[in-house]
């Protein structure tokens, strides 16, 4: 009979974590050589054994000691944290790991993209949600209510203390970064490439299988081939710092961030053989093909 498996090296590194000593270490590290600025400097022994306040020395050396570095660099007598180490506080810090919550519904100063009715923004489950009261929204999943027209995940550091309407300007400013990378080919969070697919032509719900829970048509999936991060937006929207896009925005004064996603939303979509077509309300006409390359027709 085969023995237990042979620990990997992530479960032993999230072994080390595995205590609120070193998660105190860790963080008056953090606090001592890092914030405010991102460029790290170094710390004494006795300042972060004060900040952690263990009288006994053999314990703390070994707890200090499990830290070493995988998270913790000493030189000489000082000490400082290794990006990994630095990487943890910052993601505890976005409360992610651990918090969960809610903002109750509000309505807010946009205007829904399928209806024009004022859209209500809350946040629950890691989710900022924007839905519309009045229609049955682009997504189609029980995981969200009837009518909702975007869900982005947002850590919970995002919530705490700020109003709604600032959390729903920012998160729709940060998605506009992601996609903007993944419009052009690669992955903002692992570094890795981008794979654009397009809706076909027939038969656009159910194919690919990523928008089988959106029923816009003028939707493409980004995915990250390789952490999986995927992200279903509107290729116009995403491809909003080169022109033609930018030009267009920019000229009429549409403001990055959810008024450039709800604008092309907005407009009528169909597809032909060489890619997907938006037509604006002013009677311009994209063409998107499977590069997120944009053609302005007229
Ligand atoms: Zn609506
Ligand atoms: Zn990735």
């Amino acid at each position: 009979m085969d023995g237990p498996p042979a620990r990997s090296r992530d479960a032993l590194v999230f072994s080390v974590l595995d205590s609120e000593i070193r998660l105190a270490i860790l963080d008056a590290l953090y606090d001592r050589t890092v914030v405010p600025g991102p460029f790290s400097g170094e710390t004494s022994y006795s300042s972060i054994r004060e900040a952690v306040g263990i009288d006994d020395s053999g314990r703390f050396n070994y707890h200090l000691d499990r830290l070493t570095d995988e998270f913790v660099i000493k030189f000489g007598d000082a000490y400082r944290l290794t990006e990994r180490g630095r990487e943890i506080v910052r993601l505890r810090r976005t409360g992610t790991l651990t918090e969960d919550p809610r903002v109750a519904p509000k309505r807010i100063d946009s205007s829904c993209y399928l209806c024009g009715e004022r859209v209500e923004v809350f946040y629950a489950n890691g989710f900022v949600v924007t839905r519309c009261p009045s229609c049955s929204g682009a997504v189609d999943t029980e995981i969200f209510p009837t009518g909702t027209l975007s869900a982005l995940p947002y850590p919970p550091s995002g919530v705490d203390g700020i109003d709604i309407e600032t959390v729903f300007e920012r998160v729709h400013q940060r998605y506009m970064c992601v996609y903007r990378a993944m419009a052009r080919g690669f992955c903002p969070t692992c570094g890795h490439d981008v794979h654009v697919t397009l809706p076909r032509r027939e038969n656009a719900r159910g194919e690919p299988d990523l928008l089988r829970h959106v029923t816009h048509d003028g939707l493409v999936v980004l995915a990250c081939t390789h952490c999986g991060q995927h992200r279903v937006t509107n290729p116009l929207s995403a491809t909003d710092d080169r022109d033609p896009m930018a030009d267009y925005f920019i000229d009429r004064a549409v403001d990055p961030g959810w008024d450039r996603l709800a604008t092309a939303l907005s407009w009528d979509v169909d597809r032909r053989a060489d890619g997907m077509v938006f037509e604006t309300d002013d009677a311009v006409r994209f063409v998107v093909d499977e590069e997120l390359d944009v053609t302005r027709e007229s």
